[in-house]
């Protein structure tokens, strides 16, 4: 199936309850990374458009109803935003399709509708919250309040657009901040809706602004300096995350970082292949691999190498790679021309190093109209020198290392011989060797027996360089909250 494109969308900022031109006129495009057609014309934010954006955030905050609102109705609104999202879905997952390359069913069946709970579930949970009580002997009694921060600027990467965004977005409204968005430049088209849909289901103006632009020396890098910006929540590569904390700190802003990760997805002798098989194909191949969750160093049990990468070449064979707009479609291209050279280097890099190749390393044959995409087949080498580039550095693609191990200890050792620390997966029917490898993997997640499953009030978050700060439930709360103590002389 072809997608023929009906029109060039253009994309606006969203500034104090309108979309607004950028102030200087400037505008970038963006393809649709399947075909390389022109598929949006976006609207830069210039400094002073983000600036706009910022002081409208802080006047809302200030001045607005939105903080003080009874938690209920704040709630309600967050609800409804969800609603929204929920009876335009199709036509948001086919956006976030287009705009990404990744295949519709998956954007249909799950991103959108979890973008959508994102919403709802922190709207639930802030109506749940309470505060604690200190009381001193008969003489004070402190209690505590939850009150929100202030003014967010919310970073998000091109991956999950949408999902990404709602995961921050909700509990910063949910707590009563008021925040500015930034979507990754490659992917402005879902996340530049969510003023509109902020508007329409009644939160006040000021309270969702989207800006559109670039990272350095552009709109994300005059949101992180801003001085009405209180904290950063960002989503993106460790170095950016760097980057963002030094021109946070001139303002003291506190910030909150999810950053890369290099998953050790570990194989022991008894593990069930029937489920660590075609489960350990999502772990890699989903999205084109371009998830900071993804399962791309497969350590896998000497004694059933051999069994496992020939069910696991047969399994990655039979992805169908096409059009993200087909319902077929496993797994569609990478998200645009500068991130397909960057993997597709890491083709050779591998062949320098000595890794051998099993299946893919190459562009898969395709029908005419997809010449122009950033295609690349599902690649697995096998390599037994963990210190390898291609099992040290985050590839984002879909390119996966299978390592082989002989003990648990070494498994162990070469899952946390890595700077990255987001999380990891397991696979064996033994019950000690589960918890004794879940406590020892320096990861913010382990999954055993399963990948990706997210129970929203579960802390998420990375170790050593992966990331600051958690996300879910009550850690988000941490983050968009300052907790305040009022202590009060009862004589
Ligand atoms: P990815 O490669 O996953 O997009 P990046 O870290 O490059 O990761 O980008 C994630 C988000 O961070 C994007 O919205 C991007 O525009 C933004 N960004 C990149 N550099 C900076 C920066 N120096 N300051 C603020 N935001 C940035």
């Amino acid at each position: 199936m072809k997608q023929t494109l009906t029109k060039v969308r253009e994309i606006k900022l969203f500034i104090n309850g309108e979309y607004v031109e950028s102030s200087e006129n400037k505008t970038f495009t963006v393809k649709n990374p399947a075909t390389q057609e022109v598929i949006a014309t976006v609207h830069e934010a210039t400094k002073a458009d983000v600036d706009r954006a910022c002081r409208a955030a802080r006047a809302a905050f200030e001045s607005g109803p939105w903080r003080m609102m009874p938690v209920s109705e704040r709630s309600a609104k967050i609800r409804r935003m969800a609603e929204i999202m929920m009876e335009r879905r199709e036509e948001i997952a086919r956006m976030e399709a287009l705009d990404v390359g990744k295949p519709y069913p998956i954007a249909y069946e799950r991103e959108i509708p979890r973008a959508a709970y994102n919403l709802t579930f922190f709207a639930d949970f802030m109506e749940q919250q309470g505060g604690e009580t200190f009381p001193m002997d008969e003489e004070y009694l402190n209690y505590t309040r939850y009150e929100p921060v202030g003014v967010a600027a919310l970073i998000t990467p091109w991956n999950l657009p949408l999902m990404l965004t709602t995961w921050k977005l909700g509990p910063c409204l949910a707590a009563g901040n008021t925040a500015v968005i930034k979507p990754a430049e490659h992917t402005p088209m879902t996340v530049s809706l969510l003023g509109e849909i902020a508007k329409e289901a009644g939160i006040p103006d000021g309270v969702v602004n989207v800006i559109q632009g670039f990272g350095a020396n552009s709109a994300g890098a005059y949101m992180t300096t801003h001085p009405d910006v209180d904290m950063v929540s960002f989503t993106g590569e460790t170095t950016t995350g760097k980057t963002i904390m030094k021109s946070a700190a001139d303002s003291l802003k506190r910030v909150s970082f999810e950053l890369g990760g290099k998953a050790a997805n570990i194989v022991f002798e008894d593990a069930n292949l029937e489920k660590a098989v075609p489960t350990s194909i999502t772990a890699a191949f989903m999205n084109s691999g371009q998830v900071c969750l993804a399962g791309s160093r497969i350590l896998v049990q000497r004694s059933i190498l051999d069994a496992f990468v020939e069910k696991f070449k047969e399994a990655a064979n039979a992805l169908k790679v096409g059009d993200p707009q087909d319902s077929k479609t496993n797994m569609g291209p990478l998200v645009s021309d500068e991130h397909y050279q960057k993997v597709s280097s890491y083709l050779e890099i591998a062949k320098e190093e000595g890794a051998t190749l099993v299946a893919g390393g190459k562009r898969p044959e395709l029908p005419g109209y997809l010449k122009d995409g950033y295609y690349l087949e599902p690649t697995i080498y096998v390599q037994e020198n963990p210190q390898a580039r291609i099992c040290q550095e985050e590839i984002f693609g879909p390119v996966v290392t299978i390592i082989p191990f002989d003990t648990e200890e070494e498994a162990l050792e070469i899952a946390n011989d890595t700077e990255y620390g987001l999380n990891a997966v397991v696979w064996t029917d033994n019950l000690q060797r589960a918890h004794r490898i879940s406590h020892h993997v320096r990861a913010g997640t382990i999954w055993v027996n399963c990948w990706f499953v997210r129970d929203l009030r579960a802390p998420f978050g990375g170790m050593k360089k992966s990331g600051i700060g958690r996300e879910g439930g009550k850690f988000s709360l941490e983050f968009f909250t300052e907790s305040k103590n009022i202590c009060i002389a009862l004589k």
